[in-house]
């Protein structure tokens, strides 16, 4: 499997996964039958997590192929993503604490043969090992694999979630603070307190099809436990009247702007912003950064199509930057970290029309949320 680096592709990708695989997906979607066939989910993670396409687009096109109760299991999924990030939006602290102890343990750990085994696919467990090898290969995991990767990691091999995370965030080609650091704590037992994932042989064997053997992991583990709670934020995302002529930032997880609806506004420049190893908490793989570097370009490439005035600057250049910018919110993570830590207070947010309602929604379990599936679809259909 390799991932395309163009809108144009990640498209092609949307529209064919529509056609030939969608119909059997929610029959089909648990298995993971390894890196040679996976057309039974959609892989478009990596382009949704840049914004290359969209979730609104992505649900839209299912539903010009089939209907909302034929797609519903597909429509969930897709807004996993956008329950995540609104959880995260309005419990921020989740992610400092987060890279606050990663820091930490980082430290205590650089040297335990248990974890340095672990990220170099050297455990007794056969199955852990390929996916560490898969992982860094293809840059992505399938859900499933995650999920026992996760709970192997953590009640088998008896390591920090928090490093688990850190070693996901710098291979996946999805990477993104939200969607992994809570499917981390889920597993972990902590997002949903006191109910951890525990991965288990004749699963593990049923969903890949018998294609490992012989695997001895932890299956009765106790959640682990955390003393920390969050309560939410009060936080509005309101967006700003858009009159003034001023420069618009775009980061990495936006990386189709021309698609957004910006009720006719001419910005004056567009600057995409990339943010590499140099100005990162997590040190991302190079392959990884390569990914980026060629959506970024791609980005360019189609606004330069467009006669739009757009170049591409490091992060690390904004703060030379005096006059006032709008930019696309870039979401609790590494990007909006540094705009925070740098004190970068001359810049309005611009909030994506479906964050903006369905954030609303993500004060409570995925299982309330999904009480509003029906609404956020309606209202973007
Ligand atoms: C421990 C752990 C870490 C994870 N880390 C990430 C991450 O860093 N980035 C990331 O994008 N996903 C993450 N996921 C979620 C999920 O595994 C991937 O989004 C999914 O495997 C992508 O494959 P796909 O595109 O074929 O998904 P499909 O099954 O085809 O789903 C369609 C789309 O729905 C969204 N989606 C599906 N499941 C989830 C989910 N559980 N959470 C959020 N969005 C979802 C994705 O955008 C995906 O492209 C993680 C899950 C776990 C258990």
């Amino acid at each position: 499997m390799k991932f395309k680096s163009s809108r144009a592709e990640a498209v092609g990708e949307l529209n064919q996964f529509i056609e030939n695989n969608l119909l059997e997906y929610s029959k089909l979607r648990n298995f993971d039958f390894g890196p040679q066939k996976r057309n039974n989910t959609s892989c478009l993670s990596p382009y949704v997590a840049h914004g290359l396409i969209n979730e609104t687009e992505i649900i839209n096109k299912s539903l010009k192929k089939f209907s909302f109760v034929k797609n519903e299991k597909f429509i969930q999924e897709v807004l996993w993503r956008v329950y995540w990030k609104g959880w995260l939006e309005l419990r921020p602290n989740v992610w400092t604490d987060y890279l606050q102890e990663l820091k930490d343990i980082k430290e205590k750990y650089k040297n335990n043969k248990d974890y340095l085994n672990a990220i170099g696919g050297k455990t007794n467990i056969e199955c852990f090992n390929e996916w560490v090898n898969e992982l860094k290969k293809f840059n992505y995991l399938h859900n499933h694999a995650r999920m026992w990767f996760a709970s192997i990691w953590i009640f088998t091999l008896n390591l920090p979630w928090q490093l688990g995370a850190e070693f996901f965030m710098k291979h996946l080609f999805d990477g993104d603070a939200a969607s992994n650091t809570l499917g981390w704590r889920w597993v972990a037992g902590i997002q949903t307190q006191g109910k951890n994932y525990l991965a288990t042989e004749w699963n593990i064997k049923k969903f890949t099809n018998n294609r490992f053997q012989n695997i001895k992991i932890n299956e009765k583990a106790a959640p682990k436990i955390t003393e920390k709670s969050y309560s939410l934020i009060e936080k509005s995302f309101i967006n700003p009247a858009l009159l003034k002529d001023k420069m618009l930032l775009i980061f990495d997880n936006n990386l189709s702007m021309e698609f957004i609806n910006f009720k006719g506004h001419n910005f004056k420049k567009i600057l995409i912003i990339s943010n590499t190893n140099e100005t990162r908490q997590i040190q991302l793989s190079e392959n990884t950064i390569n990914f980026k570097a060629l959506l970024i370009g791609d980005q360019l490439n189609r606004l330069k199509k467009k006669s739009i005035a757009a170049e591409v600057i490091k992060i690390d250049e904004l703060k030379n930057i005096k006059e006032p910018a709008y930019a696309l919110y870039p979401t609790v993570g590494e990007n909006f970290d540094y705009l925070q830590l740098n004190e970068l207070k001359n810049i309005e947010f611009i909030y994506r029309e479906i964050d903006q309602f369905s954030w609303q929604f993500c004060n409570k379990g995925f299982f309330n949320f999904k009480n509003y599936i029906p609404k956020i679809v309606t209202k973007f259909n």
